[in-house]
């Protein structure tokens, strides 16, 4: 990409104020899932130290996947916008106390008046993208300098990087479902051939670093969801 003088990458005071929110959110519900609602109470400092875990490998994925957005589609000349969706943050919430979480606190709105098929494609894969690098990052950091904790909600110790990795592994999976609004939708309408490479690709490295077929037979299951949902609302 040649960046040219035309490109204001700029953050307005509101948006980064939602955009912390989101990430202080997505962690504090993913920690939920993770350690429970119960550690909260008996280990109180393991809970919020996981939170806080959470901001540098969740939190980090959901903010740089998000940004990615924002860069291409300001690259391609449209307004971009970081925005918090109330109810979505509620939703996650809420279904993190159930033990899963529905991570949908906000997304990059575009507003363009022209944008094609091509450019809609690349700004949508640029996320899932971003999350795959940043678990090849952490995947080197693991073999450089691997960190580990324990938690009293864990059995055994927590390989931080490891688990950052697969993280991030599972963000760029699940956002690359085709069914709308998710980022797959888009690349799925613009390339297929691209679509499929990647799924594949993001498969076998998942499949590397989970070291077990768990990940290919799930992602398959919720592309199954997917293709029936969106049998059942697209008419
Ligand atoms: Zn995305």
């Amino acid at each position: 990409m040649d960046f040219d003088k035309h490109i204001h990458f700029y953050v307005e005071e509101e948006e980064a104020k939602q955009i912390l929110i989101c990430v202080i959110a997505i962690s504090l519900a993913f920690t939920i899932v993770y350690a429970g609602l119960n550690a909260a109470v008996k280990h109180p400092k393991s809970f919020l130290f996981f939170t806080a875990l959470s901001v540098v490998t969740v939190g980090s994925g959901f903010i740089l996947h998000e940004m990615a957005h924002k860069l291409v589609a300001i690259y391609y000349g449209a307004y971009a916008r970081f925005q918090m969706w109330v109810q979505g943050l509620m939703i996650m919430f809420i279904t993190s106390f159930f033990g899963f979480l529905f991570a949908a606190p906000g997304a990059v709105y575009i507003y363009s008046p022209r944008i094609t098929k091509k450019e809609n494609g690349l700004i949508s894969i640029v996320g899932p993208i971003v999350n795959i690098v940043i678990a090849l990052v952490f995947l080197g950091l693991e073999n450089i300098r691997p960190v580990k904790f324990f938690f009293p909600f864990f059995g055994e110790p927590l390989h931080v990087w490891d688990f950052g990795a697969k993280i991030n592994i599972v963000l760029a999976l699940f956002n690359m479902l085709p069914m709308f609004p998710l980022d797959g939708s888009k690349v799925f309408v613009w390339n297929k051939i691209i679509w499929f490479g990647f799924i594949v690709l993001s498969l076998g490295f998942g499949y590397f670093v989970f070291q077990s077929i768990d990940i290919v037979v799930m992602w398959g299951i919720l592309l199954l969801v997917s293709l029936i949902m969106s049998r059942a609302f697209i008419r």
